[in-house]
């Protein structure tokens, strides 16, 4: 694990989160600055710096990733009228933490194209 990852540090309890969702690969916590009424992060154990290092291997863990989310978002009751699923890549898109988040983001309308 790299020693000055920020979700690194989260999912191995080192930094404290509102944990909404825990297994041995993954887990849900709410964001810190939410931009939403509805604002989760979905993080894996595996430290993959971004969406751009996905490999097939990791198939199942995505596949997992956003299925939490959507039964995160049936839970939060926002399901029905729409949410967002956000993976930021990179400076220009705001990535700001180097560790794969899925961000869950709903409760209230949202524009497009996204600023
Ligand atoms: P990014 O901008 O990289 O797509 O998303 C990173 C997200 O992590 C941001 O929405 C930010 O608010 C959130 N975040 C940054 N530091 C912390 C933290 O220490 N705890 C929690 N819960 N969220 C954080
Ligand atoms: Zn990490």
């Amino acid at each position: 694990m790299p020693q000055d990852c920020l979700f690194c540090k989260i999912f191995a309890g080192e930094i404290p989160s509102k944990e909404v969702f825990r297994d041995p690969e993954m887990m849900a916590f709410e964001d810190i600055r939410p931009v939403a009424p509805v604002h989760v992060l979905v993080i894996p154990k595996e430290h993959v710096p971004s969406v751009a290092e996905v490999q097939s291997q990791h198939q199942a863990l995505l596949y997992r990733m956003v299925e939490l989310a959507n039964r995160i978002a049936e839970e939060r009751q926002i399901s029905r009228e729409g949410y967002r699923l956000v993976f930021n890549k990179g400076p220009q898109a705001g990535q700001s933490v180097y560790h794969l988040h899925l961000h869950l983001l709903g409760g209230r309308a949202m524009g497009w194209p996204p600023g």
